[in-house]
């Protein structure tokens, strides 16, 4: 069993040398995901200088490692939001949400990228009565005030979508999305480097402190000044900005994917080649390999184990939604890091002159992807930006530190209060 993500085998973390340090940037930014990045090559088509910084190899963090869905949707469902925000609120952030979702695609053609960008659909299936009702009357309220379109399945329209016995019923969102992560982020390195942008891998900044002109940058290759400064952290936060990290709750998310599959196997379980998940807090995600070849399967969010461990977990998980598997074989285990915020909502926003993009709650192909041309934006044209994530007040509780010890256990409460069976 491999520990390295899957997606390493066709995009492998670029080997690159850091150029020397200049003494002085337009801008510099913390983190070289997919926010990073995006930020990074916006404000270099605009003309300035760019130095993106990362403490480990350029993408490690969760925009190399993650299940490569591209939606649109919150933690909050849009019935949730118009009933507690009204429905002008509800409309407006659903909205976002879909141009986040348009963010992927227009970056996807925009630098000619390709990462298997492809449009086929997702099916959300319900395990109970009780979430079968929900998801009817969730998407048919965003039908009717989104126009998203959607397919209702029931117990007998089922097996033309996925050939597991474990659930009642689904609903098809034929236009989402799914992509190859690591292309993805390889894509944009080239396009960053293409534009100009100095990337500096395994280079942490430790200090970031206000001057009269910008700011002073600490890093491990030495010092610099920055005009601006960005940080695009998002799980990975650590201790540069403790107001931030006192914000954001980081918790661990796990993959795997199985061996290569007969092809008439996989067309049994999963006919359409669509994403899938459930309809549960704590999601199970599950999709095929963009060559058709395997099973990739995400879950048991916020557990605390090594890769070999949950490879396994994960592997009797997959076994349960599809009987069929039962003598499967796991060839890559692996994890990464996301965060969720109090709220739940992502946030975008200055904190002593900073910027900021993180707490993306699972969402962060499409917000980073959104969220990293909004911070260029920011900077470019102040006071242009309008969103609905942005400047919002970013509440944490008190004592909090960034030491996510209860994730695991908020994790099973949700589990348990929804009644979420896990296989043995
Ligand atoms: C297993 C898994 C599955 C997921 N599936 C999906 C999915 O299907 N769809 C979806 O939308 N989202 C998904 N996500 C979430 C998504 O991957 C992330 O939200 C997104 O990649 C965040 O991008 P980012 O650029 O903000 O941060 P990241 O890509 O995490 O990058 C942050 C970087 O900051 C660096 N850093 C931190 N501190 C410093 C410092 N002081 N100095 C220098 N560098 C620093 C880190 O080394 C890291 O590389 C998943 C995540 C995981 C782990």
């Amino acid at each position: 069993m491999k520990t390295d993500p899957y997606w390493w085998e066709a995009a492998p973390r670029p080997d690159l040398a850091a150029p020397d340090l200049p003494a002085r940037v337009d801008v510099a930014i913390v983190g070289s995901g997919y926010t990073g990045l995006i930020a990074a090559l916006k404000l270099a088509e605009a003309g300035r200088s760019v130095a993106v910084f990362d403490s480990d190899a350029i993408g490690a963090g969760a925009s190399s490692r993650n299940a490569g869905f591209v939606g649109r949707t919150l933690k909050y469902s849009f019935g949730d939001l118009v009933k507690s925000k009204g429905l002008p609120h509800a409309v407006a952030t659903y909205r976002e949400m879909q141009a986040a979702f348009q963010a992927v695609a227009d970056t996807v053609a925009e630098y000619a990228i390709d990462c298997a960008f492809c449009a086929h659909g997702r099916l959300v299936v319900a395990e109970t009565a009780g979430q079968f009702e929900d998801l009817k009357r969730e998407y048919e309220l965003r039908h009717r005030h989104l126009g998203s379109p959607f397919e209702i399945l029931d117990l007998a329209a089922l097996p033309r979508e996925i050939g597991s016995p474990r659930y009642r019923g689904g609903v098809v969102l034929p236009d989402l999305a799914s992509i190859h992560p690591g292309l993805y982020h390889q894509g944009l390195v080239k396009a960053a480097i293409a534009r100009g942008v100095a990337l500096y891998p395994f280079t942490r900044v430790g200090a970031l402190s206000r001057e009269s002109s910008g700011f002073s940058v600490v890093t491990e290759r030495g010092p610099l000044l920055a005009g601006h400064a960005i940080l695009a952290t998002n799980g990975y936060t650590d201790g540069l900005l403790p107001w931030l990290q006192r914000r954001l709750i980081p918790f661990d998310a796990w993959q795997m994917a199985t061996e290569a599959l007969p092809a008439g196997l996989i067309d049994r379980l999963l006919p359409n080649d669509r994403t899938y998940i459930d309809s549960y807090m704590n999601i199970d995600a599950i999709r095929r390999s963009p060559d058709g070849s395997r099973i990739l399967y995400c879950g048991k969010t916020g557990e605390r184990s090594d890769q070999v461990t949950m490879g396994k977990r994960l592997a009797g998980e997959l076994r349960a939604v599809f009987p069929e598997l039962k003598d499967i074989g796991v060839s890559h285990s692996w994890t990464g890091r996301c965060a969720a915020t109090f709220d739940l909502l992502p946030h975008l926003g200055t904190h002593q002159g900073i910027h900021y993009a993180v707490g993306y709650c699972f969402a962060g192909l499409p917000m980073g992807s959104h969220f990293g041309r909004l911070l260029a934006q920011r900077i470019l044209r102040p006071g242009s930006v309008s969103s609905v994530f942005a400047d919002r007040p970013f509440k944490t509780v008190p004592f909090y530190r960034g030491n996510n010890w209860f994730v695991p256990w908020m994790m099973r409460y949700y589990d348990l209060k929804e009644g979420k069976r896990h296989a043995a």
